[in-house]
């Protein structure tokens, strides 16, 4: 660390935050102030807000140009609101948080102490939640859900508060919904991650963005960041295990079924249910293993995905 110390950069979603902007940013100016010794920058990222958020950021931004603005033309997303902020964050430590000040500033210094003791991702865990019941019962199931599918145990993967080394951000593609999940791609791509609790609050100012919809798109995005991560670069291993399955057993079953038949001539007339299963095992089994084949041709014949490393060094490589 240099004797002026590390930069850290604050990044910010926001969609319609009115209310809480002008609180957030005077406490984070006075949490930093000591926190990073005047070395950061607060990047807000207007995610198309059609209240007065952007006219409140301008004259922030105009007042003190470590206060950073990029404003979407159209509501595009949290995640892909994260994804040009960590594009553009400068920061050897980068913080994201949410704009509602449900997130409380005074855990910047926390989490960037846990960051020092070598982990690459620190998760908030708001432990004690202040949100109802209709979120936090289905968030339950998520985070349960998460953990098992991913591997990595952790309480709570979609707080907004997280802090991050500059590599993590760097490496991270956000789009979709996938700001669920980047304590899982982060740990797979093999970053150290790890979680702390922090505070939380009810919101004070404007209403949650998130509507029932996101149970499903967090469901597909699920999916997609197992398949992605996981299985990318070797569909046959998913498909083929499973498709390989659903075949033996349907040959198990059908060779229990002809044995009975050479004993017992009625045999499959009497098993007819069992039989039509059997076949539909094997069609169904052969099925997954050809799309597994057919997965490894496509990832074969796709570069990219062939030559997506995250290295951790490059010594007098230019
Ligand atoms: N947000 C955003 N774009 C959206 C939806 C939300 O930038 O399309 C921001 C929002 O302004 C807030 C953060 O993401 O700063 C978290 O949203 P919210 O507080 O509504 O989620 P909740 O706390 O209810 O889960
Ligand atoms: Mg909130």
């Amino acid at each position: 660390m240099s004797a002026k110390g590390i930069m850290i950069s604050v990044v910010i979603p926001l969609y319609n935050e009115e209310g809480s902007l002008p609180e957030l940013t005077e406490r984070l100016h006075s949490v930093l102030a000591s926190l990073a010794q005047g070395r950061y920058e607060i990047l807000y990222i207007d995610d198309g807000s059609t209240d007065t958020s952007l006219q409140i950021l301008t004259k922030e931004a105009t007042n003190d140009n470590r206060v950073k603005v990029l404003s979407f033309q159209r509501n595009q997303g949290k995640s892909s609101a994260l994804d040009i902020g960590f594009r553009h964050a400068q920061g050897e430590f980068v913080i994201t948080m949410d704009a509602d000040l449900q997130d409380d500033p005074d855990e910047l210094p926390n989490l960037i102490a846990k960051l020092r003791e070598g982990y690459d991702l620190v998760s908030g865990w708001k432990k004690k939640r202040y949100d109802p019941i209709s979120k936090t019962l289905p968030s339950k199931l998520f985070n349960y859900v998460t953990s098992k599918a991913s591997g990595i145990r952790l309480h709570d993967f979609n707080c907004g508060l997280k802090a991050y080394r500059q590599a993590v951000v760097k490496a991270l593609r956000v789009y979709g919904e996938m700001h669920r999940y980047l304590p899982a791609l982060a740990h797979w791509m093999g970053f150290r991650v790890t979680e702390l609790p922090v505070t939380h609050h009810a919101r004070q100012h404007g209403v949650s963005k998130f509507g029932a919809s996101r149970f499903v798109k967090g469901y597909l995005d699920l999916l997609t960041v197992l398949f992605t991560t996981r299985f990318a670069k070797r569909p046959l291993h998913l498909f083929g295990t499973s498709g390989s399955l659903l075949c033996l057993s349907g040959f198990l079953i059908l060779a229990y079924l002809t044995i009975g038949w050479l004993l017992d001539s009625l045999y499959f007339a009497s098993h007819v249910p069992l039989t039509l299963f059997g076949i539909l095992l094997i069609i169904v089994g052969i099925q997954l293993v050809i799309m597994g084949l057919l997965g490894e041709l496509i990832v074969r014949n796709t570069l990219e995905a062939q030559t997506e490393y995250i290295m951790k060094k490059e010594i007098n490589i230019s």
